[in-house]
């Protein structure tokens, strides 16, 4: 199988979708995709699907890894926050664009087929933790972005406090299984303005009070 072209198709398919800073499609297209899918769905890799990883979690699609990323606006000096590893896709994107990302997992299994692909690709800029990422990473504050990988149904108060002013967060908004939006989210001097972005299907962000009862 050639993902090398597929890589290729990847970038079209994101133009077509909306995405259209550069950066982000050309880090994209450096990422095989195919090493964060369970090894039987990797034919699927290049679609723009949401593939399962385990424990009822989801790769997110390309187009919406595209989107959010854009959204954004990232440059190299930037330090971020992301919740919800998953399998580590949108934390390498980010990575690539990034000076530093921190990234939180729930699922300890997950973040460890993460960390051993970042391991394999040689990316030494993301720093990971296990536990509850809607509590951000206290000890690494102030982040100047923030990304939520998993649908919120507010934009997290505690995370938007751990934003620089000036700093930005993407978060999915919404009820499970509904239809989400893509928020984007900037702290000013006066408080937080809201924008929204685009529907999404996200897994649900899982809160804090139930996280203490599994
Ligand atoms: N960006 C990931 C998407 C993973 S799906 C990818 O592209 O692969 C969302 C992830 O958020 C899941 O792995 C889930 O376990 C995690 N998650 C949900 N609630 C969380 C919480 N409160 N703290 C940390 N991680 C959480």
């Amino acid at each position: 199988m050639n993902f090398d072209h597929r890589r290729v198709q990847i970038v079209l398919a994101l133009r077509r979708l909306g995405v259209t800073d550069t950066a982000v499609m050309a880090a994209m297209e450096a990422i095989p995709r195919e090493l964060f899918v369970p090894p039987s769905l990797r034919r699927h890799a290049y679609q723009d699907a949401t593939l399962p990883i385990g424990y009822e979690q989801t790769l997110s699609q390309p187009s919406v890894v595209g989107i959010m990323t854009q959204a954004l606006r990232l440059t190299d000096r930037m330090k971020v926050l992301e919740v919800g590893t998953g399998s580590g896709y949108q934390t390498v994107v980010l990575a690539r664009l990034a000076r530093r990302v921190y990234s939180v997992e729930r699922h300890k299994p997950l973040l460890e087929n993460a960390e051993a692909r970042f391991q394999d690709l040689q990316i030494n800029n993301i720093t990971t933790k296990c536990g509850d990422g809607t509590i951000g990473w206290k000890e690494q504050t102030p982040f100047d972005r923030i990304i939520v990988t998993a649908a919120s149904l507010d934009v997290p108060p505690v995370l938007a406090d751990q934003l620089t002013i000036g700093g930005v967060m993407v978060v999915p908004i919404g009820l499970e299984s509904t239809l989400q939006k893509i928020v984007r989210v900037t702290r000013t001097m006066n408080g937080l303005e809201t924008e929204e972005l685009r529907d999404v299907n996200f897994v649900p962000l899982i809160p804090t009070e139930v996280l203490a009862k599994v």
